[in-house]
């Protein structure tokens, strides 16, 4: 901190907080945390550092794997920034078979994969609805009730999400995408079908079935400053969530958003910036489970390695089958497209070792915090 004065015997302090002594708070200020996503340099490192420390301290070095299974690409909705819209002609359709879904995690469960995601364009039909729950309740058999699963369909009722939850499913993830309602609009459709208050109750209500909770935000979105990924920062704290996953927004050319390409940072910058945030998520909330996004690898080879080195724990390798992987093109560039899983998983292991880490294998790697949380309930 700079020193600026003296009157009557106090040194009085002026100017903008060293990262070093925000690094060592438990709590934080917008404006703190603004500071360590400016960090650059010298600040840069003492953040992820400390990050890092965090993380080895509060929930150790283990790095969990979730086979993630992108089930279809039928979507009823139109987020202005995704290659899987619905109004994304170009897009072919498809849908995985049950058996095919079934032996992409019977593989997860083969390798002590610990979990599976399945994850898929958002529907709400009763066709879609019982598929999933049948889909959920064959993993349960197919593993002995070994494997986790995690749900990513989207937004759904009430009931919908207590009726999966009772099959199974323990964890859910549906990111905010931007905390900030206005900058929800410029990236949403505004209307009913994209309520940025539905997305908040979805929320809560996945939290009142006891799912643990995973939510998260797109980071360099267009008309996106410093200030809104700090509110987002302060917005996972107080919903209080049990795992993160958030990573840079990569343009898609078959977008509406894509016409505002030329107002992004470079895709290192987005990367840089998405670092930063994870590193200063691990220092807000220690104890919850963090995933290094599959966007971070599609700017750098080892992107998703990095992340686990500054704060991430939680990757999710790609189970899909492969021939339906350029059909689930979120973002240009999205690795892994022609990697089968052996190759993936092979693959990953060296990487993650080579990043400090160890992998959890046959472990659910439930969130810390919501072990904390229920347990105070
Ligand atoms: N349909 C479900 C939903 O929206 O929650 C799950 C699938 S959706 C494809 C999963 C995530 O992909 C979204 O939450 C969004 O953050 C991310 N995504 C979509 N388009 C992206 C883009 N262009 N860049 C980075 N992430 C993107
Ligand atoms: Fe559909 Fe999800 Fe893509 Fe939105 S982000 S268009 S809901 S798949």
């Amino acid at each position: 901190m700079d020193l600026v004065f003296l009157n009557l015997g106090f040194v009085y302090l002026r100017g903008v907080k060293k990262v070093q002594e925000i690094v060592a708070q438990e709590m934080f200020s917008k404006a703190d945390l603004i500071r360590l996503l400016e960090a650059e340099g010298d600040d840069r490192q003492l953040l992820f550092e400390a990050a890092q420390a965090k993380k080895l301290e509060v929930v150790g070095k283990k790095v969990f794997f979730r086979g993630l299974v992108e089930f279809s690409n039928i979507c009823s909705k139109d987020c202005l920034y995704c290659g899987i819209r619905k109004s994304n002609e170009k897009v072919v359709r498809y849908e995985a078979s049950d058996d095919e879904i079934l032996a992409a995690c019977h593989f997860a469960w083969e390798n002590h994969f610990g979990s599976v995601v399945l994850q898929s364009g958002e529907l709400s039909s009763p066709v879609f609805i019982n598929r999933v729950d049948r889909l959920v309740k064959s993993i349960k058999r197919l593993s002995n009730d070994e494997l986790g699963i995690t749900l990513s369909c989207g937004e759904q009722k009430p009931e919908t999400y207590q009726r999966w939850f009772e099959s199974g499913a323990h964890r859910y993830l549906l990111r905010i995408e931007s905390s900030n309602a206005d900058l929800y609009y410029k990236i949403h459709p505004n209307n009913p079908l994209h309520s940025f208050d539905k997305r908040l109750e979805c929320l809560s209500s996945l939290k009142e079935c006891g799912y643990q909770v995973g939510t998260g935000v797109m980071i360099g979105l267009p008309f996106q400053e410093t200030g809104h990924l700090a509110e987002d920062l302060l917005f996972l704290k107080k919903l209080d969530v049990d795992m993160v996953g958030m990573g840079p927004y990569i343009e898609h050319e078959d977008t509406p958003l894509y016409a505002y390409r030329r107002q992004l940072a470079s895709k290192q910058g987005r990367f840089d910036l998405a670092l930063k945030m994870i590193a200063a998520l691990r220092l807000l909330m220690p104890d919850i489970n963090i995933a290094a996004a599959t966007a971070l690898q599609a700017i750098d080879p080892v992107g998703r390695e990095k992340a686990l080195k500054i704060g991430a724990n939680v990757i999710m390798p790609n189970l899909t089958p492969c021939d339906f992987r350029k059909e689930y093109q979120l973002y240009e560039d999205k690795p892994c497209l022609d990697e089968d899983a052996e190759l993936c998983r092979n693959c990953l292991e060296a990487r993650i070792e080579m990043a400090g880490s160890e992998i959890g294998y046959g472990e659910w790697g439930d969130s810390k915090h919501f072990k904390g949380r229920t347990a105070q309930n």
